[in-house]
């Protein structure tokens, strides 16, 4: 035993752990920008899984301990423990209402919300903006009545 296996069990997976962390971020396109941020989390996780795996692969390939392993995965985790509500921004049940959530909603939406509430938020939003519309074309006239005073 040359203190290294685990290193070198990690190096044996080669790129394997980073590619099945990806392909899920790719199914992130069709939600758009309503996953935006958690999109970045499942790539800030790639990335630790990335710094994870190189550490093995070097540790490996030099012949060091898998205590230099440890030490990295130790600093890994601190930054992941720092970053954890970008990095895990996950909720099992509704921001609203409590409710459990789908799969879907878990890994993907940003709102966190259920059906319900998402379909409620959305109406209230589109409301919202149509009155921040309002608003603003009354901003507008005002100014052109103001522009007409010259
Ligand atoms: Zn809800």
């Amino acid at each position: 035993m040359n203190g290294n296996t685990v290193s070198a069990w990690i190096a044996e997976l080669k790129m394997w752990p980073l590619i099945v962390v990806l392909i899920p971020n790719l199914m992130f396109r069709r939600y758009g920008q309503a996953a935006g941020k958690k999109r970045m989390s499942s790539l800030l996780q790639a990335i630790a899984v990335f710094l994870i795996t190189t550490m093995a692969q070097l540790v490996a390939a030099r012949g060091l301990t898998d205590n230099y392993l440890y030490i990295g995965v130790a600093v890994v985790a601190v930054l992941l423990y720092i970053f954890r509500e970008r990095v895990f921004p996950y909720r099992l049940s509704c921001a609203e209402c409590d409710a459990r959530l789908d799969f879907k909603t878990i890994y993907f939406m940003d709102d966190n919300l259920c059906t319900d509430c998402h379909s409620k938020k959305v109406a209230e939003k589109e409301a919202a903006e149509k009155t921040a519309e309002a608003v603003d074309n009354d901003e507008t006239s005002q100014i052109e009545s103001e522009g007409g005073d010259d």
